[in-house]
């Protein structure tokens, strides 16, 4: 065992603080039949933030078997009598801190095994990940939710107050993540968010398989059509191309007459144009990227 400087092996909360005030009980999916071909989700909260909220695609997807989604309250596994998750920071400061303890026996209890310690650390299946959510993490991107919709497993960190032990995000998980540069006050949200954006990539979730294959974020190789930009568009990623519906006029704002005619070649063009420059427009950075 690696031994830390006296004084710094444990801080042991004195007041319990911090465990009360959330009366919510375990919360378990109800085994899904074996054979579901998506990943199962776990979310370590502390404070309900419920998955029920999610809707549609995600509900669907639940309901068939597609995606398993567990909630597992953090202070199932505290040992203290106050069922303390949190507690206050070295180095003093605002706020209070996830304790490494009940997080790191709570992924282990998941996997199946435990994660090892300083002196020998024991690797993770690499279907599964264990993602902190973290404003201090990298950018989530439809990227990262591709890559997820490939894991058998997804266990999420869900963070509160000042945020988690940094052991956690060194030596627990395999992915820290931030969904956008701005915080908030826990990890559920953003965990839900990310989700929705993996489980609507999984094969059969949405029903019509073409819809997330052409959308915002997907790398376009065949935007070399829009005239001197050939070389510099191919393989970029690019926002998704303007949608209408019915009515073809309305107070007196119509729709490109090019998608009302029925030329499918002028409406590709049409929408490939556009889309590039919506991107160029709203998110130019996109195109800069390499
Ligand atoms: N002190 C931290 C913020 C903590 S917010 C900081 O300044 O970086 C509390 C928790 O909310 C975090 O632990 C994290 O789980 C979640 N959270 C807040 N903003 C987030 C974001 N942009 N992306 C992902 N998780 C976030």
């Amino acid at each position: 065992m690696a031994s830390c400087p006296k004084g710094q092996k444990r801080n042991e909360s004195e007041d319990g603080q911090g465990a009360q005030g959330d009366d919510s009980s375990i919360h378990r999916q109800k085994d899904m039949e074996a054979g579901n071909s998506g990943p199962t989700i776990n979310s370590l909260n502390w404070l309900g933030m419920r998955f029920e909220l999610i809707h549609g695609i995600v509900r669907r997807a639940r309901e068939s078997g597609l995606v398993e989604v567990q909630v597992q309250d953090l202070r199932e596994f505290t040992k203290d009598r106050h069922r303390t998750v949190d507690d206050r920071p070295f180095g003093g400061g605002e706020g209070m801190v996830l304790k490494p303890e009940p997080l790191f026996e709570a992924v282990e209890s998941l996997l199946g095994h435990d994660v090892g310690d300083a002196t020998k650390k024991n690797e993770v299946d690499s279907k599964t990940a264990i993602v902190l959510m973290s404003a201090a993490g990298k950018l989530f991107n439809q990227e990262t939710a591709r890559k997820f919709a490939q894991l058998e497993r997804i266990i999420f960190i869900c963070g509160r107050y000042e945020g988690v032990d940094e052991r956690v995000a060194e030596h627990l998980a395999t992915d820290e993540i931030s969904i956008g540069d701005f915080v908030l006050s826990g990890g559920e949200l953003p965990a839900m968010m990310i989700v929705d954006a993996v489980t609507r990539l999984l094969p059969g979730a949405l029903g019509n398989e073409a819809s997330s294959q052409n959308e915002s974020f997907s790398a376009r190789g065949d935007l070399g059509t829009d005239p001197g930009h050939q070389a510099e568009m191919t393989g970029h990623q690019i926002l998704d191309f303007p949608h209408y519906t019915r009515p073809a006029e309305y107070r007196g704002w119509c729709v490109p007459e090019v998608l009302i005619g029925g030329n499918h070649a002028g409406v590709a063009k049409w929408r490939r144009f556009a889309a590039l420059e919506k991107t160029r427009r709203n998110r130019p950075d996109l195109l800069l990227r390499e």
